[in-house]
């Protein structure tokens, strides 16, 4: 199984080592050739959402990406990923490929709460180790969105479709159970 993961900002290394870890082949994508390959899954990782979709734009990269993800691409995305799903964000004007229908809130827990470590529960997975570093929350989901984690009554999880989004930096602790779960739903998917 080959996942390609978006390498043009932010901390994609993580997520390479954390699906290699679990026998999984990928692939960088950093510019639009690297598109041409098959690929059975994508990861959209944490960083600066803005900067990401900007260069997305300019290396001809986001146009073809959104249609894969509409035509039922599975994808993981975390922190900046999700910004990049979000069909809203209430604090930003700006809008990545909007095919999650969610309103989220860019850098939401303020200052003081800027980066913060949390353990809490995972639909389908259990306790697990939230790393926050200026996440983002969801505020409100759309129909058919299926909440996975809450954090102190925010939504910090969600599966819709074939794209699975978290607040928090899932490759960051060492933690390999999401990028399991990813890998599971797209065999699933694939028989
Ligand atoms: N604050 C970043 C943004 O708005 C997201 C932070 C992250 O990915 N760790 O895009």
């Amino acid at each position: 199984m080959k996942i390609a993961v978006l390498a043009v900002q932010g901390a994609f290394i993580e997520h390479e080592k954390s699906l290699q870890r679990l026998g999984a082949e990928t692939a960088e994508l950093r510019k639009a050739e690297d598109l041409e390959q098959d690929f059975d899954g994508l990861v959209l990782p944490g960083g600066e959402s803005t900067v990401q979709s900007r260069l997305l734009k300019e290396l001809s990269m986001f146009e073809p990406l959104k249609e894969k993800i509409e035509e039922g691409l599975p994808v993981l995305a975390t922190c900046a990923g999700l910004i990049l799903l979000a069909q809203n964000v209430s604090n930003d004007e700006k809008r990545g490929f909007a095919t999650l229908p969610v309103t989220v809130k860019r850098n939401a827990y303020g200052r003081q709460l800027g980066s913060f470590y949390y353990e809490g529960g995972i639909k389908g997975i259990g306790t697990y180790p939230m790393e926050f570093i200026r996440a983002p929350y969801i505020e409100s989901v759309g129909d058919d969105v299926e909440i996975l984690a809450e954090v102190e009554e925010k939504i910090v999880g969600v599966a819709y479709k074939n794209q699975l989004a978290f607040s928090f930096h899932p490759e960051l602790t060492g933690n390999d159970k999401i990028h399991e779960k990813f890998l599971e739903l797209i065999k699933v998917s694939n028989n």
